[in-house]
């Protein structure tokens, strides 16, 4: 069976999750399969080997996928985080949900100009983390190569607030 056909039988549908009427997608069985993660992270770094200075991931799901990538592609990694949880000085982008908003931020100093970045998550759904992601990197100057992520929820349309990037998945969910 092909990768995408081995990861599409291991991620788990869990209903109302986080809330009533919502289909959480649970990766983290395809985390707990040794042979699996590493053959995922294969796939990811053979695209983007040579292509990329730094990887960087989202909080939280995003930091296990980006850091084993950077490892493979022998960049650096940068975490972008949840207000208020970085030490240092950040810049902060907040973007809206569905209900309310969230901000995400990131070290003032982690990405300079010049530099090709990959922004790597877990799962795209509406798009509006990977958006402020890319932004985040854009707003330091550099440049974002693409946006890889595992699994990509088609029906939530999120590639439409990501127009112009690359976007990468290896499941899509319709
Ligand atoms: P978006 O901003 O695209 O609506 O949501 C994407 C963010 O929420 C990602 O950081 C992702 O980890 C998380 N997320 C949203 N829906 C799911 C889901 O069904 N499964 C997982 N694992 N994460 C999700």
């Amino acid at each position: 069976s092909t990768l995408t056909e081995r990861v599409t039988a291991t991620l788990r549908d869990i209903p109302d999750f986080p809330a009533t009427g919502v289909v959480f997608k649970d990766i983290t069985p395809v985390l707990a399969d040794g042979q699996l993660f590493a053959d995922v992270l294969g796939d990811m770094a053979q695209r983007w080997r040579g292509q990329v200075d730094v990887v960087t991931g989202i909080e939280a799901r995003g930091f296990v996928f980006g850091a084993a990538l950077a490892l493979e592609l022998g960049t650096g990694f940068v975490p972008i985080r949840k207000a208020g949880k970085l030490p240092g000085p950040t810049v902060a982008l907040s973007y809206d949900l569905e209900y309310g908003s969230a901000t995400i931020e990131v070290h003032d100093d982690s990405f300079h100009p010049g530099q090709r970045v990959l922004v790597v998550d877990d799962v795209l759904a509406t798009g509006g983390t990977a958006e402020a992601a890319c932004r985040l990197v854009e707003q330091l100057g550099a440049t974002v190569v693409a946006f890889e992520t595992l699994v990509e929820l088609a029906f939530l349309h999120g590639r439409d607030r990501l127009t112009g990037r690359d976007v990468r998945t290896l499941v899509v969910v319709d």
